[in-house]
């Protein structure tokens, strides 16, 4: 069973002060996970954990990743922007991205960033736009489907992300030539990945390139970036990934691999999103309607520009409706938020016990990929992220959204002068 980190004496007491719907992050949680990260690659000396602000960019939550020892995986001007604003420069910024605008690759050198370069081309690019740095790291795509024991994980050959093989090669010696120092590979070829095979069986394949790289081109290697892609359990039946065996089989194939090839100075590094924060964030909304026609209906107050993953890929998010955990699950609803959409649905056929409007659901694993993939369709708003600190008290740390917010973008002109915000 899934158990929320909040029970709804502590909701009561929360919603005196900020009204639903809301995230809310666990700070107790987010800590002991990022130290287990840490334990479970304490035999590499250089590694470190870039946290994709893509999943929560949010500065206060950055702030305490950082204070666990993470840095950041940046892929556009205001990610980096973040980044600088909290002082976290240089070599605890990674710029992964991709299309990359030139800006981008200004802002980036300019915090003396490692850059991950997503495209041969982009040497060049780079290269004009605002210099080659010290050290550079290239994205590689091996192609083809990625099969793990007889299971097919992905199929990189359809991702428009990296570098073939040859261009590797070919561009690592051209980045040389040029004068670039240090090498780093980075690969991300799978997704939420319940699996402790996954991150062991990149490594190998990365290490293994990176042997050949140096060989055929004379170059050292600094890091390897094994990326995101580690998942987390969002059903019940799911079993949540260990990340002490997950390390153990990254460190095995890092002792097959590399030290033989006597690269045992590589840094392992990571750029996690979902496993540090999915499971530390709740999204917190009331039952608001009931309706029965061909099936039955509940309403939030929440909607799918909190939380997109449902509408937008089918993903499952777990619910509880607080206070009722213990009660038959014996009624089957669809959950839905106010879009005129009719894929604003959090929960379709979920059986859950008696809903009654008034009662509180949290709705699970929204910490990451959940408030930033928001957007403001049907001039919804976007809510407030709350933090439970540690000690139990609650801090807001972003305001809900207001019509003011949503209408700021009209500001240039005076079309708008009479809008009412009272
Ligand atoms: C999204 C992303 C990540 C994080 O992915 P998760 O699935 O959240 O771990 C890491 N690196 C890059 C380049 C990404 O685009």
């Amino acid at each position: 069973m899934k158990k929320p980190f909040i029970t709804l004496d502590q909701i009561k007491e929360i919603t005196k002060e900020y009204p639903t719907p809301f995230h809310i992050y666990d700070e107790k949680g987010i800590r002991e996970n990022a130290r287990r990260l840490k334990e479970a690659f304490s035999w590499n000396k250089g590694f470190k954990e870039y946290f994709a602000i893509k999943a929560t960019p949010n500065p206060y939550l950055i702030k305490i990743l950082h204070e666990e020892g993470c840095g950041v995986d940046c892929s556009s001007y205001t990610e980096l922007m973040l980044a600088e604003a909290l002082g976290i420069v240089g070599d605890e910024i990674m710029f992964s991205s991709n299309a990359t605008p030139a800006e981008e690759f200004v802002k980036a050198r300019e915090l003396d960033s490692y850059i991950n370069l997503d495209d041969f081309t982009h040497i060049d690019f780079l290269d004009k736009v605002a210099g080659l740095p010290d050290t550079i790291s290239c994205r590689y795509n091996p192609g083809g489907t990625l099969e793990i024991s007889n299971t097919i994980m992905d199929n990189p050959s359809e991702a428009k992300y990296g570098f073939t093989k040859d261009q590797m090669i070919e561009g690592f010696k051209i980045l040389k030539e040029r004068g670039v120092k240090h090498f780093g590979i980075h690969a991300f070829l799978a997704s939420n990945t319940i699996s402790d095979v996954y991150y062991p069986e990149l490594a190998r394949i990365l290490f293994e390139l990176a042997v050949e790289l140096r060989d055929k081109t004379g170059v050292h290697i600094k890091f390897i970036n094994l990326s995101g892609g580690i998942g987390i359990p969002y059903r019940p039946e799911e079993k949540p990934n260990n990340i002490m065996v997950i390390g153990e089989g990254v460190r095995k194939a890092f002792e097959e691999v590399l030290v033989p090839a006597g690269m045992e100075d590589v840094s392992i590094f990571t750029e996690l999103g979902r496993y540090m924060l999915g499971p530390y964030g709740h999204l917190v909304s009331k039952a608001v309607h009931e309706k029965n026609i061909y099936k039955n209906y509940i309403g939030l107050d929440a909607c799918a520009v909190d939380l997109m993953r449902p509408a937008m890929y089918g993903a499952y998010h777990h619910i509880t409706v607080m206070g009722k955990e213990d009660k038959p699950h014996d009624k089957m609803y669809d959950i839905t938020g106010s879009l005129c959409e009719n894929n604003d649905k959090f929960a379709i056929d979920r059986m859950l016990p008696k809903i009654d409007i008034g009662d509180y659901l949290v709705i699970h694993d929204t910490g990451a990929h959940g408030y930033s993939m928001g957007y403001n369709y049907n001039g919804k708003l976007k809510s407030a992220e709350l933090l439970l600190k540690e000690d139990g008290s609650v801090q807001m740390i972003r305001r809900a959204e207001t019509p003011k917010d949503y209408f700021a973008t009209f500001d240039f002109s005076d079309i708008l002068k009479n809008m009412k915000y009272d």
